[in-house]
């Protein structure tokens, strides 16, 4: 997977100096336990890494420029030990530029009636601490989230980590370079967008390609680079030669195999982290890219065909957030209409992502038809079931809109031997009809990204940090 600079999360911890230097010591040890406790959990994809006590404005608002300041902090987790002034927070907590996470937890579980006294009670005191510390991120209009319960449970730490993968999504858009080969497709609508609004928003850069620059790459990779890299498919998977000759077969899959090389290479010449195609715009190329694109998505790229760039940047995003687990790129084609059975045919032509794959993918050469070239090669496999979400994103001219509808992905089970291209199909929420009439109401595009992994709420996360507006059909 195409990586991101390692990252870690700052914990914060709020207390004041009221009760005393004793107290504070004692805030300390329960931070560090708690900090420990949550690393060795193997629940955090990311290290928490406990600060200096809050206990000034002057201590906050210094830790949080040095958030700001260095790129492997991904993002602060605030807990509320004790009481802690919240005028104290608003300096530092105006400043901050990364996610923020009020964890609203405490450190002992119960109340021991029994033994109860003043100093227990001031050393636990987070629903008091919790309230002054909400009430100023809420004034500040803060986009925090709030993680509510008791620290050791299993539900309070997959919160965290969701956020976490978010947050470094978060991070990782103001990285995201998409090199674009060729325009958009002639006529369409839904694939254009203002540029220049993504990247002061989003933070993205969108750059445009000649096709010519993709030929030259790609006339510059020899053979022994082809041979190699080959012989690395060989084991990842089946060959279908389908009616081809052998030869034949093989010559068509190499070509897709300089394409993956290419591509790869312009990519990181450039620092690109996502990228688009055009079958419109093949000049100079013998094939339109198909296997070089799917292999590309398994390794993390962000993709989208026929020039739009939004889908691929959010594509990116989303492999980030997910680990690039079951994300990828995708286009509402056929529906399945039999009553009871209603559901929506995911496949398109070529450019189904592996990280969907429910089975060992097949290389099959087969005729296309558009982009008038030669047959190109693809990966055919079925795609795997689950829930999850699909996203699409889309310019209305006065703002952007992310349009999310919760999914069931099923594998299908009916064999398509006329079928070339790999097969996702899925349910719509809250059922087929409700779920495309207010997709199609709200202007849904049919380029969209798919997750069996994340969830609607890491979305919904996603698009507070950057003032994005949503709509959510479930
Ligand atoms: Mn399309």
């Amino acid at each position: 997977m195409l990586t991101t600079e390692k990252k870690e999360f700052w914990f914060v911890v709020g207390s004041q100096h009221l009760y005393g230097e004793e107290a504070l010591a004692e805030v300390k040890v329960h931070a560090q336990k708690i900090t420990d406790a949550l690393n060795e959990s193997g629940f955090l994809p990311y290290p928490l890494v406990l600060q200096n006590l809050a206990v000034s404005a002057d201590k906050i608002t210094s830790i949080m420029k040095e958030v700001n300041y260095r790129d492997e902090v991904a993002g602060v987790i605030t807990w509320m030990h004790t009481f802690s002034p919240a005028k104290m927070w608003i300096r530092g907590t105006k400043l901050l530029q990364k996610p923020l996470l009020h964890l609203a937890t405490q450190f002992n579980e119960s109340i021991p009636w029994a033994t109860i006294d003043m100093d227990f009670m001031n050393l636990n005191q987070s629903a008091h601490g919790d309230r002054e510390y909400g009430f100023i991120n809420a004034r500040l209009k803060k986009q925090n989230k709030v993680v509510v319960g008791y620290w050791e449970r299993h539900e309070v730490r997959q919160q965290i980590a969701q956020w976490m993968d978010v947050a470094v999504a978060y991070n990782e858009s103001f990285n995201i370079k998409v090199a674009r080969f060729g325009d958009n497709m002639r006529n369409v609508g839904v694939t254009e967008g203002d540029k220049v609004e993504a990247q002061i928003q989003f933070g993205w850069t969108v750059d445009y390609f000649g096709i010519g620059d993709l030929v030259q790459y790609v006339n510059a990779v020899n053979d022994e680079e082809i041979d190699a890299l080959f012989a690395e498919y060989e084991g990842l998977y089946e060959f279908d030669y389908g009616t081809n000759s052998r030869e034949d077969w093989e010559k068509s899959v190499k070509v897709q195999v300089s394409y993956e090389i290419a591509i790869k290479r312009i990519l990181d010449d450039g620092g690109y982290t996502a990228f688009t195609t055009n079958f419109e715009d093949l000049y100079g190329m013998k094939q339109l890219p198909g296997l070089a694109v799917q292999r590309l998505m398994a390794q993390g790229y962000g993709f989208a065909g026929e020039g739009d760039w939004k889908t691929a940047a959010l594509d990116r995003l989303l492999k980030v957030m997910s680990h690039n687990q079951s994300t990828g790129f995708m286009e509402d084609y056929t529906y399945e209409l039999a009553a009871g059975q209603e559901s929506i045919l995911q496949s398109h032509m070529l450019e189904v992502d592996p990280s969907l794959a429910s089975n060992k993918p097949k290389i099959v050469v087969s005729p296309l038809g558009i982009g008038n070239r030669e047959d190109p090669a693809r990966l055919v496999f079925d795609g795997k079931a689950g829930d999850g979400v699909v996203v699409s994103m889309a310019d209305f001219g006065t703002n952007y809109k992310l349009l999310i509808n919760e999914v069931s992905a099923f594998e299908p089970t009916v064999p398509s031997p006329n079928l070339p291209v790999a097969r996702v199909l899925w349910e719509v929420k809250p059922n087929f009809q409700d779920g495309v009439k207010a997709w199609l109401e709200n202007g849904g595009g049919h380029h969209t990204v798919v997750s069996l992994n994340l969830t609607t709420d890491q979305i919904i996360t996603y698009a507070k940090l950057v003032g994005l507006e949503y709509v959510v059909i479930k």
